[in-house]
């Protein structure tokens, strides 16, 4: 699912950049190389992209000439170490299915991104942002009623959380250790008035990056939120849990730096997520995440989306990877929707349900009337992603859409 490389058949070079092709340390199971192959973004900075297959490893690296020697032993050295820690030892977790409607006739088959580009109806501001035409923005709304009906279903109370998030409230719940090359930091300019002159009078971008003297900025207080159910968890922190249970929605700005991952509006680096939580004992969450999902299952079926439910696992940090993505799958701890893309023969990720176990309960210490820490799950849907991928099994022209949401998106 992430870049591809032009394939060149050995080592070689051009004036932009440098083609490396050697084999892994360990052969990589295949279950490991769409994980594998997005970390690598996160490697070096010179790389461009990067393609992983079980025997064999293309990177391109960005080089004036030739890329040294040295540089080429560096990179290859550093990408090894990335396959050591996730590849070694790893074992195939087993993928439940709960649900498999990818067969589900659509009548699209091509990348909407060109025709969406084209028409104007979607613009790229830098990579990762996209500004978002009145198709896709109906579309959400579309999709958004639909998610608004299955929070109220659950009589969830509505809340509006801050798009930034306090360092520490993502210390307290381990982020920096599971999702560190993910993160995006907010600062500002130091509150010193030489500072701030300077600043007005220099501050000039180049090749799209701000010139600025770091030490001019604050100590970082705040992130931009990765996700929308933490702010609940902090709101509810430290306290016995109101009447034993929460469900809430909200909707919110999310972002997550995906480096050269952020291609198409697959990825994004700012997105938007609407979330429906539970907190209360385990069956009660257990048992509300799953009427959640059979309840979209139904709003699924009347549109004939194409998609399968299935068991995945969150994208861990290279050194975090291995232990937790077992965990979350030992325990059945996340099931992803993913919607057949018919373009490239693949899915994508337009939703999650989850289940914290009692994690957020114990370390932010949120307390049943019995004493014990809540369990907490959450249903996540990413908005631009469902549009995506209704457009790309339905095409632009809402007169081959299903009938319901050419009504009521169109
Ligand atoms: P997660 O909490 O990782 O399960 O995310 C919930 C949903 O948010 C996913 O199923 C996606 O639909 C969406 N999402 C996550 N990351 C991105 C991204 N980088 N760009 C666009 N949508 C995303
Ligand atoms: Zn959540």
């Amino acid at each position: 699912m992430c870049s591809d490389i032009a394939g060149k058949p050995e080592e070689a070079t051009t004036p932009d950049f440098t083609t490396l092709e050697f084999t892994p340390q360990v052969p990589i199971p295949d279950y490991l190389t769409g994980e594998i192959q997005s970390k690598l973004a996160y490697v070096d900075q010179q790389i461009l992209a990067a393609q992983v297959k079980e025997d064999q490893i293309t990177l391109k690296v960005a080089s004036p000439g030739d890329l040294t020697a040295e540089r080429r032993a560096e990179v290859i050295e550093k990408v090894q170490r990335v396959v050591l820690s996730m590849a070694k030892g790893a074992f195939k977790p087993k993928v439940q299915v709960l649900e498999d409607h990818l067969a589900r006739p659509v009548p699209y088959h091509s990348d909407p991104m060109t025709e969406l580009l084209a028409s104007g109806q979607i613009s790229q501001e830098a990579n990762g942002l996209f500004v978002l035409g009145p198709l896709i923005t109906r579309l959400v709304a579309y999709f958004e009623a639909q998610f608004l009906a299955l929070a109220d279903s659950f009589q969830a109370a509505p809340y509006r959380f801050p798009t930034l998030i306090p360092a520490g409230y993502l210390e307290r719940v381990n982020y920096f250790r599971a999702f560190p090359h993910s993160l995006t930091f907010a600062t500002h300019l130091r509150e010193d008035l030489e500072v701030i002159d300077n600043f007005a009078q220099h501050a000039a971008c180049e090749h799209s990056e701000l010139q600025t003297p770091p030490n001019s900025f604050a100590p970082i207080q705040a992130l931009l939120s990765p996700a929308v159910c933490y702010h609940l968890y902090f709101s509810l922190a430290d306290r016995p849990l109101p009447g034993g249970r929460v469900v809430a929605t909200a909707v919110g700005n999310c972002f997550r730096y995906e480096a050269i991952n952020l291609t198409s509006l697959e990825r994004l680096w700012n997105f938007t997520m609407r979330e429906v939580i539970f907190v209360g004992e385990k069956d009660f969450v257990l048992e509300n995440r799953e009427l959640a999902r059979q309840r979209m299952s139904q709003v699924f079926e009347r549109i004939g989306l194409a998609y399968r439910v299935e068991s995945a696992n969150d994208p861990f940090f290279i050194g975090e990877f291995r232990k937790q993505a077992a965990f979350q799958s030992a325990f059945q701890l996340k099931f992803e929707i993913r919607a057949r893309l018919p373009f490239k023969d693949a899915t994508l990720a337009v939703g999650s349900y989850n289940y914290h176990q009692d994690f957020f309960g114990r370390s932010l210490n949120i307390t049943l009337p019995d004493g014990a820490p809540a369990h907490t799950g959450c249903v996540a849907f990413g908005l631009e992603r469902i549009a995506f991928a209704f457009l790309a099994q339905y095409g632009l022209d809402p007169a081959s859409w299903p009938a319901e949401v050419r009504q009521l998106a169109a």
